[in-house]
């Protein structure tokens, strides 16, 4: 099985728009998004090949700032996890003292 079999394989999800939302539309392949930002990322990764020279700059700024903000999260999801293992530790210690 090829990179391209696997990615397509579950493409196009079931995708359900409530009713009164108005999506913004892939200009290729007509799939719905929230936004403009999921547009330009959606445009990206699944169109590379076949948009304009704007639409890659675009794509590899979000990709850029998607990235950071992940990075951002992972940190404070790790001091979250950090700050429950010793509060729970500490709580322990009092009360088995
Ligand atoms: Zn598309």
């Amino acid at each position: 099985m090829t990179k391209e079999q696997i990615t397509n394989a579950h493409w196009p999800p079931e995708t359900e728009i409530p009713n009164g939302d108005d999506p913004t539309v892939c200009p290729y392949c007509s799939f719905p998004l929230p936004d403009d930002e999921q547009l330009v990322l959606h445009v990206g990764l699944r169109h590379y090949g076949e948009c304009t020279e704007e639409e890659k700059e675009a794509f590899r700024d979000a990709y850029v700032e998607e990235e950071k903000a992940l990075n951002r999260f992972r940190i404070i999801a790790l001091g979250g996890l950090v700050l429950l293992y010793f509060g729970f530790l500490i709580i322990y210690a009092l009360l088995a003292g």
